[in-house]
């Protein structure tokens, strides 16, 4: 019996390997999704460029002027879309559906964070907040991908994780296509903060895979600092 379960067993693997071979990403390698050889040759932002303007200031801080519209104090931006094998890599975790990749994508924040010397600054004084999905989206996907990555950032750094804080209310209309005055319409009272008692007066890192023009995370933070949160810090995996 056992005997006939292995060979099912390998079956099953056979067609599985067939239908969704393990593959590098960036050189078609077997059986690792991200080999090392390509994980290195993701470059990591370290730009010292305003996230919403461009403009420069100093790494992950908002320059002056946008920081008078901007509930959150800095935004740190992991690496680019312009990286092709980030790119890909993520777009395979998120549409693919590959939770293995996680690991990789996660190290590739905690080693961004250890080279811009942030590190320091994700203590325990912080707690993380990953944007979520609306349970629509969820249930399409199967994980939040944000939910994946803060857990690994989370143990590294040991914080602590509110995971019910944020609520999407809204199935929202996916951003890309659109303009930035229309994203903002889009998201805008897309979440609700359930249980701002949980919020009030904790200093949090709020992290989103993608950032575009930013809008999403914006209006996140602002409705964690309406339910009294006090200090809010972006963190993003891409720029898109
Ligand atoms: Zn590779
Ligand atoms: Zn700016």
């Amino acid at each position: 019996m056992i005997k006939f379960l292995k060979f099912f067993k390998k079956i099953i693997n056979f067609f599985l390997d067939l239908l969704f071979p393990i593959k590098c990403v960036g050189c078609q390698k077997e059986n690792v999704w991200l080999c090392e050889e390509c994980f290195k040759k993701i470059n990591l932002n370290l730009k010292n460029f305003c996230p919403f303007c461009e403009k420069p200031a100093r790494m992950g801080c908002i320059c002056q002027q946008c920081l008078a519209h901007s509930p959150l104090k800095n935004i740190f931006i992991t690496s680019s879309y312009e990286e092709k094998i980030f790119k890909q890599a993520i777009h395979i975790f998120k549409y693919n559906h590959i939770r293995d990749l996680a690991k990789p994508l996660g190290k590739i924040i905690i080693d961004f964070l250890y080279q811009s010397k942030l590190n320091f600054l994700f203590n325990d004084s912080y707690f993380l907040v990953p944007i979520s999905l609306h349970r629509k989206r969820l249930f399409e996907r199967g994980f939040n991908q944000s939910e994946l990555l803060v857990q690994e950032i989370a143990k590294e750094f040991k914080l602590s994780i509110l995971n019910n804080v944020l609520k999407r209310t809204r199935y929202t209309k996916s951003q890309t296509k659109l303009k930035e005055k229309e994203r903002r319409k889009n998201i805008k009272n897309a979440f609700v903060c359930i249980q701002p008692e949980i919020v009030k007066n904790k200093n949090i890192i709020l992290f989103d895979d993608i950032f575009t023009t930013g809008s999403t995370l914006r209006e996140a933070a602002r409705v964690l600092k309406k339910a009294g949160a006090k200090e809010i810090i972006g963190l993003v995996l891409a720029k898109g």
